[in-house]
């Protein structure tokens, strides 16, 4: 457990958050992608889950292969969804890569889409809220990431699997919360505060789910900033970490505890931030009076996990 985060600390965040150049990050963000669907909450599922699913890797390349990607679906991402024919999946995508995510896996998460519009009207929100139970936000929160990753794999909360077998590795896709080394799920969390949270650069399309239970996606860069920021102490990046870093953000927005995670995250990816001590760039963050590393406390060592 770590302490609540300095009342400075919460400013210079603000100061990082005012400052930040939008205009630069944001069309690099596999999100630019997705905001352009907007105006169509299905299709911006469909497209945001895609993005998400392959949010692997450098920007660039995601960029790239995200686009080739979604040429395969057109104008139409919906109408595709619904009318390709389902035994078609295996090569419905091919040729298609994006590092070890194949064509047949995208091919079968579409299936998988299909299946689920069927079941649930309403879409990826109401399989999520359909699991999202439990006594605090955090318990809620991971029962409904659970639900959406199991959806995402088989079904919805009793119902049977795909007619069809997933390919190999599809499962791998979307880890819950709830398996054996408790992974961060980094994927599926980006794509739920794509979805709910009301502020830009986020969509909000997703109106009944509370922002206020959304968790940090724990990606390379917001663990490295968060660990130096004192957010957390844990050496592993896994979902006790997301819920100990959430918790801290929480205290400074209950009601927005991942508005601050845009920002930390391309401030690594951007390379605003050196993660080495380097005079000509940290003398100008926001955050140098907390981070550890500038003040030479320690080195943090490599997270394991994912
Ligand atoms: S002070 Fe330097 S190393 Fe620390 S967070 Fe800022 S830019 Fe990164």
């Amino acid at each position: 457990m770590v302490k609540a985060p300095a009342p400075a600390l919460v400013q210079d965040l603000e100061r990082l958050l005012a400052g930040f150049p939008y205009a630069r990050s944001l069309p690099v963000d596999p999100l630019a992608q997705v905001l352009p669907w907007a105006g169509d909450r299905r299709a911006a599922e469909i497209v945001g889950v895609l993005a998400s699913t392959v949010a692997v890797g450098n920007v660039k390349s995601i960029r790239t292969d995200l686009t080739a990607l979604l040429a395969r679906l057109g104008e139409d991402p919906r109408g595709f969804v619904e009318g390709f024919p389902r035994r078609s999946w295996r090569t419905l995508l091919a040729p298609w890569r994006h590092r070890w995510i194949r064509a047949d896996q995208m091919g079968f998460l579409l299936l998988r889409l299909g299946e689920i519009y069927e079941r649930y009207p309403g879409g990826l929100e109401e399989l999520f809220l359909e699991g999202a139970e439990g006594p605090g936000p955090e318990e809620r929160f991971a029962a409904g990431v659970h639900a959406l990753s199991r959806g995402l794999r088989y079904g919805g909360p009793g119902e049977s699997r795909s007619y069809y077998e997933p390919p190999p590795g599809y499962l791998r896709l979307f880890p819950s919360p709830r398996e054996g080394g408790h992974p961060a799920c980094k994927r599926e969390v980006l794509f739920l505060r794509w979805m709910v949270r009301r502020s830009p650069p986020d969509l909000g399309l997703w109106t009944r789910v509370d922002p206020s239970i959304l968790h940090v996606p724990l990606d390379t860069h917001v663990y490295w900033i968060a660990r130096h920021l004192g957010l957390t102490r844990r050496a592993s990046r896994n979902w006790p970490t997301v819920v100990e870093i959430t918790r801290a953000l929480r205290t400074m927005d209950p009601g927005d505890p991942v508005r601050f995670d845009f920002a930390l995250a391309h401030t690594g990816i951007s390379g605003d931030c050196p993660k080495r001590p380097d005079r000509s760039i940290c003398g100008r963050c926001a955050v140098q009076p907390h981070c550890d590393l500038w003040r030479g406390r320690r080195r943090v060592p490599r997270a394991r996990g994912a």
